[in-house]
């Protein structure tokens, strides 16, 4: 009879050791956490770090934060919570087929939208508008603040005290000065989130233009115009366009071009830049991970394509103003009734500031949970 394996953290580590290639992050090379911690028995740093993610309120909440629809308007429709699953599933694909840290790109996948206020990009513009003189808001930024400060649930630390690589993964927008912890960060950051990067372009894409074909927003007909969309029809099996499954099946077609084009390209810039350590990979001039010119110029085309025909439609637009409208008033509500926010955010109004924390408590919220406060006290 066979024996069952004992796996655990040691073998896991020896495991990475042995598969992964040289310029992944390795979990037994990771400079650790803000607030030491006893290694746990049976998981890696980010294994550990990925489940911290997803047993996080703020990870709960992505199901009712706006992705391109408002929550609710169809149950088919992607919500932040399925696309950041979309964009997890492709990251861990992307990276374990270049000999990455599966682990690690995911983590920084499932964290990449943490931060995302209610109602999608509206609400970012919004709240960042609403804060021009205040430092401003971003969701790159806010989603480290949540994982550093903001989630409260152990008792000798604030926050869910990840480990350093995740956190830094956090960061995409880099300057000669930006840093994490007093270090200064390289130019580049690590392959696994280059990697998660990607993996989010490229599923906002393909499900964005799905779920625009479902709401009746795009046609065939316009989408036939598409460089993307064409070559999505020549790769693999291609279905007559009366066939139920033809649209559907021909985004299938499309996240697998992608993925396989930025395979290859990212193995070609590796290889051609001689990259052999993280460190080589970060301190690089440019990134590592992308897609090759032609499908790097089509993807921008199909973006504009989605900007002009999807994001700015009035069924999207007007809903997503409309409900940027009502978080402006709930701003300015609760930055004169503090008293009406809740017991944490009063709490940090004496750190932060009143207009920090009011701000940081309405990024925090659903969609619905946006609504029904704008129902309670002030329609
Ligand atoms: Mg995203």
């Amino acid at each position: 009879m066979q024996q069952a394996k004992r796996f655990n953290r040691d073998s896991f580590l020896s495991w990475e050791d042995r598969i992964l290639a040289d310029y992944a992050v390795h979990a037994s090379c990771s400079k650790g956490r803000r607030h030491p911690e006893q290694d746990h028995p049976l998981r890696t740093a980010f294994q550990r770090d990925r489940d911290r993610v997803i047993h996080s309120r703020a990870f709960r909440r992505l199901e009712y934060k706006t992705q391109v629809f408002v929550t609710g308007a169809n149950d088919h429709f992607r919500t932040r919570l399925t696309h950041t699953m979309e964009v997890a599933g492709i990251a861990r694909t992307l990276s374990r087929c270049l000999g990455l840290n599966e682990d690690l790109a995911e983590t920084i996948a499932l964290a990449h939208d943490l931060g995302h206020p209610p109602f999608g990009h509206c609400g970012e513009r919004a709240l960042n508008r609403l804060l021009a003189n205040d430092g401003g808001f971003s969701h790159n930024e806010q989603a480290i603040k949540i994982v550093d400060e903001l989630e409260i649930k152990y008792p000798d630390f604030r926050g869910l005290n990840l480990t350093f690589e995740v956190r830094a993964g956090l960061i995409k927008h880099r300057d000669k000065a930006t840093s994490l912890d007093g270090i200064t960060l390289p130019q580049q950051p690590i392959l696994e989130a280059q990697v998660a990067d990607i993996a989010d372009d490229l599923t906002y894409l393909c499900h964005d233009l799905d779920d625009g074909i479902n709401a009746g927003l795009l046609t065939l007909t316009e989408l036939n115009a598409v460089e993307l969309w064409q070559r999505a029809g020549q790769h693999g099996h291609a279905l007559p366009p009366d066939n139920a499954c033809f649209a559907s099946f021909r985004v299938r077609n499309l996240i697998d071009l992608l993925v396989a084009d930025a395979l290859n390209e990212s193995r070609n810039r590796i290889q051609q830049a001689g990259i052999e350590t993280p460190i080589a990979a970060e301190s690089y001039s440019s990134p590592l991970i992308g897609f090759s010119p032609e499908i790097a110029t089509a993807a921008m085309d199909l973006r504009k394509f989605l900007f002009r025909r999807m994001y700015e439609h009035p069924a999207v637009d007007d809903d997503n103003q409309r409900a940027v409208r009502w978080m402006c008033d709930l701003y300015s509500f609760f930055l004169r009734y503090p008293q009406e926010t809740g017991q944490l955010t009063q709490q940090r109004m004496e750190e932060v500031g009143v207009k920090r924390a009011v701000a940081d408590y309405i990024a925090s919220m659903t969609d619905r949970y946006a609504i029904e406060q704008y129902r309670k006290f002030i329609d």
